[in-house]
């Protein structure tokens, strides 16, 4: 019997996890599992293949993140310089509810409910009789956005700085690299080379190793499939399917290029929407991240490709690639003894960041479960329930986007305007179009505020406000509307601009080197 097998009946501690793939999602796994299981007795290892390399893109986050990066005790300065990185307080939509429109999705929440009445039911109340001014004039973060400027609130910080939640933008490959030097650290043992071959048990059908083109073969208890779209183990091994959603998310090919800066770093996320798909931006300290996302179905790949170069703000630094996916998810996350994260376990198009979020989730998830050995079914069950919930609340959440909109100027919006939603997303948008109510139901990722942006951002405007607003003095609202409109401006206005803040932070990575567009080489 093993030391650790204090039950006596064959179950003991896991003592080997091997995480497959050391793109983003290998080497946040491999951080925070080291954070937490290399206690001696664990041993964590991952393979990776140079040969195979990278997706490497994935470079807009949200505000969990934050509680990632205390997870692992990272300091955040160093963190911004060593992947180059950004604060993101939102996103900016452009072209979305129609053509030439914009609006605002920020972080945190709006204004201040007044006597548990929620604020944005004060806000359609005014609406409806006068002009309140944009919603986004009640968001801490939205009003550092639209002035280009930032302040990381103190503990002590008291409203309205106090209500300001961001993220960060970064360089994907710095971000894994920097991540990597932690885990390393942390004694996470790296072997480079492709796997050929994975070896179960006879019995139980577990994965047991997973063999190298040298020969060389990892064998452990636990395997984390981080091996991108492929989905080595997961997939290909334990032939876990896959959901496909192309029916409510049919874009299925993104071109991403980077290009040179362009003037100081916008602290938020562009999203414009093209005819057949949309483009990102996202301005990095030395760079910025372009790509366009698009459906093949209405599309070609060259057009695309001339879409995206015509409204870049500079020169590319990188040849065009395509990468092309099908959105959905893998039935389960966790199979047998093989957890998924990252691209292996699904895809949901990056419209609202949430790729990193989920492998993040998925990994605080499976330190919340962590099983014994062997992997009981009640853990894995629970887990498979977990991430199943949290794709389907993001897919309803990206799919709103689509369905609400007035364009109809290209067959590719006419056809998602007029597509069939699910039944859950369905019951939000009726719920919303009678009073305005929204609701944050269980362990959603997006909360009241993310709702109502895409709601109004996209004209989906509810017949009419709660009438409990009603009971509330018309003037005192008002003026305390005025009052909050008026605080969160002039807290915003006494910010410094974001790269004043990066720099004076020791936030700025050291080497100002900006890459060369292809163009100069
Ligand atoms: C166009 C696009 C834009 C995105 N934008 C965002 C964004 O803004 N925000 C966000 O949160 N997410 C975004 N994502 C998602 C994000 O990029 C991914 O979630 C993240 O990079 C995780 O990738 P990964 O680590 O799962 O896979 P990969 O980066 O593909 O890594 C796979 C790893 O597996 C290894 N591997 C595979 N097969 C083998 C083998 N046989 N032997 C040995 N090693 C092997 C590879 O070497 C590699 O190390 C985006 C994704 C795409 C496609």
């Amino acid at each position: 019997m093993n030391d650790s097998d204090s039950a006596g009946d064959g179950i003991r501690d896991i003592e080997r996890v091997v995480i497959v793939g050391g793109g983003t999602a290998g080497w946040m796994a491999a951080a925070a599992l080291s954070r937490f299981l290399d206690n001696g007795r664990r041993q964590i290892h991952l393979v990776e293949s140079d040969a195979i390399g990278t997706v490497g893109v994935g470079e807009a986050t949200i505000p969990p993140i934050l509680n990632f990066n205390a997870m692992l005790d990272l300091n955040e300065n160093e963190f911004l310089r060593a992947t180059q990185g950004t604060i993101k307080l939102g996103i900016e939509f452009v072209n979305w509810g129609g053509l030439g429109e914009r609006y605002f999705h920020p972080f945190g929440s709006y204004g201040q409910d007044l006597h548990g009445i929620p604020f944005h039911q004060l806000w359609l109340r005014e609406q409806a009789r006068g002009e309140p001014g944009y919603i986004s004039d009640f968001s801490m973060s939205a009003a550092a956005a639209a002035g280009r400027r930032f302040g990381r609130p103190s503990r002590e910080a008291r409203a309205p700085l106090s209500e300001m939640l961001y993220a960060f933008h970064f360089d994907a490959s710095l971000y894994a690299r920097f991540l990597r030097g932690e885990a390393e650290k942390r004694g996470v043992r790296r072997h480079e080379g492709r796997i050929v071959h994975v070896h179960r048990h006879g019995e139980s059908g577990d994965v047991a190793s997973v063999e190298l083109e040298s020969g060389e073969r990892i064998a452990g208890e636990l395997f984390i499939d981080c091996s991108g779209f492929r989905a080595l183990l997961i997939g290909e091994t334990l032939g876990v399917g896959y959901e496909d959603w192309s029916e409510w998310l049919p874009v299925d090919r993104a071109i991403p290029v980077p290009t040179a800066s362009h003037g100081s770093p916008d602290p938020f996320t562009r999203s414009t929407a093209h005819g057949a798909g949309w483009q990102w931006r996202i301005p990095l300290q030395h760079r910025t991240g372009n790509g366009h996302v698009y459906c093949s179905e209405f599309i070609g790949d060259d057009e695309a490709e001339s879409v995206l170069m015509a409204n870049l703000e500079s020169e590319a630094i990188a040849e065009r690639r395509v990468i092309r996916f099908t959105t959905g998810r893998r039935k389960q996350s966790w199979s047998h003894n093989v957890v998924c994260l990252g691209l292996s376990s699904g895809f949901l198009e990056p419209l609202e960041s949430t790729s990193i979020h989920l492998v993040q989730n998925g990994i605080q998830r499976l330190l919340a479960l962590f099983p014994d050995h062997p992997v009981s079914p009640i853990e894995r069950d629970e887990y498979n329930r977990g991430m199943k919930n949290l794709y389907e609340d993001i897919r309803d959440f990206i799919i709103l986007h689509y369905k609400a909109t007035r364009r109809d100027d290209t067959p590719f919006w006419r056809h998602v305007a007029a597509m069939d939603i699910p039944a859950t997303l369905q019951r939000k948008i009726d719920l919303w179009r009678l009073h305005g109510r929204i609701f944050r139901e269980g362990a959603e990722l997006f909360g009241v505020t993310s709702w109502v942006a895409v709601m109004l951002g996209q004209n989906v405007w509810p017949g009419r406000h709660d009438p409990i607003a009603d009971t509330l003095d018309e003037d005192k609202v008002a003026q305390a509307m005025a009052q909050m409109r008026q605080g969160y401006r002039a807290a915003a206005m006494a910010l410094p601009s974001q790269e004043e803040f990066l720099r004076a932070a020791g936030a700025w990575a050291a080497s100002d080197v900006r890459p060369q567009p292809i163009a100069a080489r």
